[in-house]
This record gives structure tokens, sequence and C-alpha cells, in this order.
């Protein structure tokens, strides 16, 4: 019924309502504040709509952030249920059961032997995820409460994550005090010989997406 001109229930045909029976359009105040804040809502819409890629959530499709876009990974990249093997229980956090490529695993137990070697442990704390396991992730959090847009944050769409690969480890302490600890010195030393990289760095943006923890596997040694 707002956008009904004849019965003059908007404004200058705006669609907004008039502000009550009898008080007029909006100052002119109010009508910049509201012509700044579609100008916002639709700068942030055009920011979404410039990246074509999305994730999806319980069926339903988010248009990611800057962070992610251009990140989806190619379908042919994800790892395939047979091509999983599990890491030794001895360099696992706890009793997790963590998996990942049988040449990432291999690369792996040669790269922790060689570090306690040096006296440093390295320790798993996570490794292949599929996209559905992601998906649940973002999923619990979202039902606590959070956006999606703020889950993604610090955690990868499904369908973005280098984890999927079954080429990623996380090492513990899997958290930012990571980057002070004499195993990411060794790491940082050595992992290369092994074939591994740092494949989140601290980047010159400004922007701390920084995880001195994950390491990947390229497979291609020094
Ligand atoms: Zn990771």
């Amino acid at each position: 019924m707002y956008t009904n001109l004849g019965s003059r229930t908007d404004c200058a045909g705006s669609g907004r309502p008039l502000l009550a029976p009898g008080a007029g359009c909006p100052t002119i105040h109010g009508g910049i504040l509201g012509f700044i804040s579609v100008f916002l809502i639709l700068a942030a819409t055009t920011l979404a709509a410039d990246c074509p890629d999305s994730a999806t959530v319980k069926g339903v499709s988010y248009p990611v952030t800057e962070r992610w876009c251009g990140k989806k990974l190619d379908t042919t990249l994800l790892a395939k249920p047979e091509q999983l093997a599990q890491l030794p229980d001895t360099l696992t956090y706890e009793d997790y059961r963590i998996y990942v490529l049988k040449e990432t695993r291999d690369a792996f137990v040669r790269m922790a032997d060689s570090a306690r070697q040096s006296g440093v442990h390295l320790i798993a704390d996570s490794g292949f995820r599929s996209p559905r396991f992601q998906e649940r992730i973002i999923a619990r959090r979202m039902a606590e409460g959070e956006s999606f847009e703020r889950v993604i944050r610090f955690v990868a769409p499904p369908g973005f994550s280098e984890h999927h690969t079954g080429r990623a480890l996380d090492l513990v302490p899997s958290e930012a005090r990571f980057v002070h600890t004499a195993t990411y010195k060794w790491l940082t030393e050595n992992a290369a010989d092994f074939g591994f990289v740092e494949s989140i760095p601290e980047d010159s943006t400004g922007k701390s997406y920084w995880e001195s923890w994950h390491w990947y596997y390229t497979g291609d040694s020094d």
C-alpha cells in the first residue's frame, strides 16, 4: 500500500511511509541520511555481487567475503576417500584420528623424524576435512547466533579450505602463539626440504589472517 501514490501514504513516491498521520514527510536531514543509508547498502551489495563465488550452508547459498573470493578449490583438487591414510598416533594430538593423502603422510612422517632429532616434536591436530565437515562447523556456529560473514573471518567456507585437499596439516598449538614456538622456527628452516610450505603466511595487507600453524604439502621438496 505504501507504493500507492494516489493515497499519499508515502513520501514523493519513494515507498517510504509518512512519519505519522499528518506529520508530513521526513526532514531534509532524514532524507539525506536515508539517501546515505541506501547508498551504503547498495555499495555493500555491489561488493558482494562482484565476487561470483558462494558457499552453501544447510541449503542456503551465501556470497563469500573478499578474503575468500577467487579461492574456491577446483573440485579435482579435493581428496578422495581412497587416497587418504591415517597419521600415526604418535604424531597426532591426544586421540585424534587424522587422515591426509598417503603422500602427505609419508612426507610428514619423514619430516617429524628429522625434527625429533633436533628435539622438536611435530604434532598435528587437523588434516583432511571434507566440504561437508566444514559446512557442519559453520552451521554449528551459525546456530549459536553468529552470521555467516563473521564465521568465515577465520573459518574457511565449505569448498574453500586447503584441508579438503588432504595436503594441509594444522600443528599444535594451532593458534597465534605458534609463531613463537621452537616448532615454528624449525619448520621455517627445514620444512621446504620435505615439501611443506607455510601457505597462509603473514601478509602485507595489514589484515591479520596469518595461520602460522597451517602447513601445506606441495609435493616438491628442495
Ligand atoms: Zn589449517
